[in-house]
């Protein structure tokens, strides 16, 4: 059995960033870093190479596993801000939330080659203004948006500079924790590691796993909150205005039948809709790349409704999968219907996408989303669509096409001090698997924070 001061589960966003600043701070602790997916070179969604035209479910799913975790093939956008992504301001403070976000963005441009890309910023026009006057209310914050291609490059230089001094285990799942002597085991499919320090940063892909940890140990965790909605697709003109400028807006809407809250959220100008595979469930996201060669005529972003729960339902997250479920038991995957015919109440077809002046850019199921979600999240998502036309014409178009159904779920938040510590010694627990965080750059802080405390141990 192996010994190590410290072994972390998981390396995706906040593990590398872990990593980083462990290795920068040329750290005398003994460091393990298990995941269950692959290096960065070996990660290859056979969509996006072209092999396939729809999710196969690979095993482990690329997108979701390896070095850099569900940052290294996404759409590399980071927030600079504690208005969303998360809730690490509430641990950690305001301030030193924002400084790690912006040391996260250093290191991030550092990796870069020092280059110009742009920080988009809400503060430098009046689209605010302009939201204000239809009840759209745009949060602040800041954004660099490497785009997939350039983010990868980045995660593999960052791989390179800890590879030296972290040491790290690929394609291991880590399996269960026992705690004897004062030591954490740590199984996996292939060994036992005996660790002093264990950091869970297993992710949204590990987030069951670490809720069964967390049982086992006692730890506190709840679950009430899941956001529900769609990914919409229009052509990069209706937006244009509002991409040029901030690149992605995050608005806002409080529907005047129902008085839920609808945000936009993940905009991609120019980008793919993609289809995502959480735990065999199959939902949709999106991503753009920076290299124009590689972009698309549209832009797409979701429009999610939240829906918190009171007592007695505790799993929120089973309320999302169970609706993803029925999309995907309709649509064989990801569902696809125009605004067009979902407003005047029927599917769409294969024949109606065809006229469709807006181009799919996922090979989705044409049909009928109002068969799938719950008619009040359906209602929310079109008044704010008629809502942001306001702002955006033509997003209220027949031909925007709605994919279903995007679940952004929120793993159980688990109970966590300033120093991600859970009530049982020296488990900590960070990232978007603890629920603190929702967002690469909150998530890659949280690691950067991680690796402090635990250096001055
Ligand atoms: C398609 C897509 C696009 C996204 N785009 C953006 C974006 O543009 N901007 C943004 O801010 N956020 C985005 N996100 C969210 C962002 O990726 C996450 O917030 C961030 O990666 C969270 O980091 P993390 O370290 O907490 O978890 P992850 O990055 O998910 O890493 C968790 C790691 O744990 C490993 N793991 C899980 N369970 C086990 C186990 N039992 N044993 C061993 N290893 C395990 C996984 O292999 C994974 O590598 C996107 C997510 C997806 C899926």
């Amino acid at each position: 059995m192996k010994d190590y001061d410290v072994v972390v589960v998981g390396a995706g966003a906040s593990g590398a960033f872990l990593a980083y600043e462990l290795t920068k701070l040329k750290t005398n602790k003994k460091v393990l870093i298990l995941d269950a997916g692959r290096k960065v070179e070996n990660r290859l969604c056979p969509i996006s190479t072209g092999k396939v035209d729809h999710c196969i479910s690979c095993k482990p799913c690329n997108i979701m596993y390896g070095f850099g975790g569900a940052g290294t093939l996404s759409d590399g956008k980071y927030n600079i801000t504690t208005n969303f992504g998360g809730d690490l301001h509430e641990y950690i403070g305001e301030d030193k939330a924002m400084e790690l976000m912006e040391y996260v963005d250093d290191v991030l441009m550092k990796f870069d080659g020092g280059g110009d890309l742009e920080l988009f910023s809400t503060d430098k026009n009046d689209l605010k203004t302009k939201c204000l006057r239809y009840d759209l209310h745009l949060l602040d914050a800041k954004v660099r948006h490497f785009g997939t291609d350039r983010n990868k490059i980045i995660l593999q230089k960052i791989f390179d500079y800890v590879k030296g001094t972290i040491d790290f285990s690929f394609s291991t799942l880590v399996k269960d924790v026992n705690y004897e002597d004062d030591h954490y085991l740590i199984s996996t499919d292939k060994e036992v590691y005996r660790a002093k320090h264990l950091v869970l940063a297993a992710g949204r892909s590990g987030s069951k796993w670490i809720a069964d940890i967390c049982n086992k140990f006692d730890v506190g965790l709840k679950s009430n909150r899941v956001d529900i909605g769609v990914r919409v697709e229009v052509p990069a003109e209706v937006f244009k205005h509002i991409t040029d400028e901030v690149y992605e807006a995050k608005i806002m809407y409080q529907t005047k039948q129902y008085n839920d809250v609808v945000r936009t959220f993940c905009m991609n100008p120019y980008g793919q809709v993609v289809t995502e595979n959480t735990n065999g469930i199959l939902t949709v996201n999106g991503h753009s790349f920076t290299d124009p060669k590689l972009q698309s005529e549209n832009t797409n972003f979701a429009l999610l409704v939240t829906n918190r729960f009171t007592e007695p339902f505790k799993n929120s997250n089973e309320y999302g999968e169970s609706i993803a479920k029925l999309s995907n038991m309709l649509g064989g995957g990801v569902l696809m219907q125009r605004f067009g015919d979902l407003v005047k109440g029927r599917r769409s077809s294969e024949r109606r996408m065809k006229k469709s002046f807006t181009k799919p850019t996922l090979n989705a199921t044409a049909g009928d989303l109002s068969l799938v979600m719950p008619k009040r999240q359906l209602d929310d998502i079109i008044e704010m669509i008629y809502q942001l036309d306001k702002i955006a014409p033509g997003m209220g178009n027949d031909d925007t096409l709605l994919y279903g159904i995007e679940v952004k779920f929120y793993n159980s938040v688990v109970d966590v001090d300033e120093k991600f510590e859970t009530s049982q010694n020296r488990l900590y627990c960070l990232g978007d698997g603890s629920g603190v965080t929702h967002s690469l750059s909150q998530a890659s802080a949280s690691g950067v924070e991680m690796a402090r405390i635990l250096n001055e141990l």
